[in-house]
């Protein structure tokens, strides 16, 4: 798959240093410097990595929600005020976040959570933006606020208050190259658009550009994104989230005609996919189900080419091509005819191998045996796959954490939290605990963005033309919410970290009241 995405039915990608060399056909001689080099066959199809570009990673240890009514905006539900959202959400990370051997670990696993679903971003995590400095666990996948590669340009997923309450200097902001991530109308009715009108700046332009991806845009018009295009902004996709919460998902079919590029992510497993290749698959039956015109490939293309091009990194990644770094994905599976079907029909379990910058991350053991090493084994769905997790930059406090002993540690957590509710807070972002709290280095904690003040914001929350705000406070840091968590919360089950591990997964989707008639069992 090349930016033409053309296919080479069977075919040999040579790679040195961590980047592509060259892509031949089988038959061809190797190129020099590769002709004693062993090829390791695959048997199965080639693709490049998966990116996914909307996830709260640390959120995907919690099971799906079954979502009890139809809503029409984020507000409704992703509030204090929602009972619900406190005892199966928001009260659980917070609790689970006492803990402070949690926290590495809700990192560590939502990252073979993707791994095993494709293309992983990096292990990444913030800490507590403690006097606006945000920090990241470095880890073995890329992560878009943190490369750490000129040729893979930073974005931003977050946008200071202060920015956040104006739209001058929030236009000003975007007038920079290096791109935002944010949630951007999510919901179907006025207030979810208000988000985007809220954009329109008093002397009629657009607080818009090139710089903005807008995340779910469900609310928007026609007319909108007619807005978007002209100033080149982009827009990622989340359909199960939207159908889930909603009923409804984004306007893909006219932001397609008008030329928008689409990425896609998974959101976070209470209301999404558990990763980019299920979120794949949903595109794939939501598209077949409205109509929608996508070809497979265009599916693939949100989560490789597409994406790739949104972040800016298209000359580094995002297809199968020379001079390119070595993400690659192999499915077992060439039974289909068509490569993307072979991508998109079935489980994690066809998953072969995750290559990243030229190192096995994931696979089967004999594939990761010849490109990477074992650091670890695993079961998925059934059948045994290896991880390595070495990498010499890693955080002490992740590189010492097998995803074995994640799963041990969250699994009890999780059974436990109404104990670890009752424990006092011990980091908050004022108070102590912050830099160097036992003197080890730095100390982590979960950065729960959804929820809480974090002094940093996911979506542009700018007045509408009124000045009224256009979306609810947030949960200030240490305001105690009554009644106390310790009270509502209950014992939770860690969500399986493949969909092939949760065998009740279809049942749990059919009993969700707003998702579309159909699309239950097209997934299954
Ligand atoms: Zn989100």
């Amino acid at each position: 798959m090349d930016d033409a995405r053309r296919v080479i039915e069977d075919g040999v990608v040579y790679i040195r240093g961590g980047a592509i060399d060259a892509i031949q056909k089988a038959v061809s001689p190797p190129p020099d410097g590769f002709e004693t080099v062993p090829v390791t066959k695959t048997d199965g199809t080639i693709f490049p990595g998966l990116i996914e570009l909307h996830n709260h990673l640390p959120y995907n240890v919690l099971p799906l929600w079954q979502v009890p009514k139809r809503y029409t905006n984020r507000d409704q539900w992703g509030s204090a005020g929602n009972p619900d959202y406190r005892k199966l959400i928001s009260g659980p990370m917070n609790s689970s976040a006492r803990s402070r051997s949690t926290s590495p670990r809700s990192s560590g696993t939502s990252n073979a959570k993707r791994s095993s679903g494709g293309r992983p971003r990096r292990r990444a995590l913030h800490s507590s933006p403690i006097a606006g400095r945000d920090a990241f666990y470095r880890g073995i996948v890329r992560n878009v606020e943190q490369t750490d590669d000129p040729a893979l340009p930073e974005s931003d997923a977050h946008i200071a208050d202060i920015d956040a309450k104006s739209a001058e200097t929030f236009y000003k902001r975007l007038q920079k190259p290096k791109k935002m991530l944010l949630h951007l109308s999510e919901g179907t009715d006025a207030a979810a658009r208000s988000h985007f009108t809220a954009l329109h700046l008093a002397d009629g332009r657009w607080a818009l550009s090139k710089s903005l991806v807008a995340i779910h845009s469900v609310a928007l018009r026609d007319s909108d994104l007619g807005h978007l295009h002209a100033r080149g902004a982009s827009m990622v996709w989340s359909p199960l989230s939207n159908l889930l919460l909603y009923g409804q998902t984004a306007p893909i079919a006219d932001a397609r005609k008008r030329k928008i590029r689409i990425g896609i992510g998974a959101d976070w497993s209470p209301s999404g996919s558990k990763n980019v290749l299920g979120e794949m698959r949903v595109a794939a039956a939501v598209s077949e189900l409205e109509d929608l015109q996508l070809g497979l490939d265009d599916i693939v293309a949100m989560a490789t080419s597409d994406a790739a091009q949104i972040l800016g990194w298209q000359e580094a990644l995002g297809s199968i091509e020379a001079g390119k770094l070595a993400d690659l994905v192999v499915i077992a599976d060439h039974a289909n005819g068509d490569p993307y079907k072979n991508l998109l029909a079935g489980d994690e379990t066809k998953i072969a191998l995750v290559m990243i910058g030229g190192i096995g991350r994931y696979g089967t053991k004999s594939l990761l045996g010849k490109c990477g090493t074992v650091s670890e084994t695993l079961e998925v769905g059934g059948r045994s796959r290896a991880l390595n997790l070495t990498q010499p930059t890693e955080d002490p406090v992740v590189a010492e954490l097998s995803l074995a002993e994640a799963t041990r540690t969250l699994k009890t957590a999780l059974a436990t939290l109404p104990e670890l509710a009752r424990k006092p807070v011990a980091l908050t972002r004022n108070g102590n605990g912050n830099g160097n709290g036992n003197g080890n280095g730095p100390h982590w904690m979960l950065a729960l963005d959804e929820l809480a003040d974090t002094g940093s914001e996911l979506r542009p929350r700018l007045p509408d033309a009124k000045g009224r705000p256009t979306g609810p406070a947030l949960e200030s840091a240490g305001a105690p919410p009554t009644p106390s968590l310790a009270d509502i919360v209950k014992p939770l089950k860690l969500d399986p970290i493949s969909r092939a591990d949760d065998h009740d997964y279809t049942e749990q989707l059919a009993r969700q009241p707003n998702l579309p008639a159909g699309l239950v069992a097209l997934l299954a």
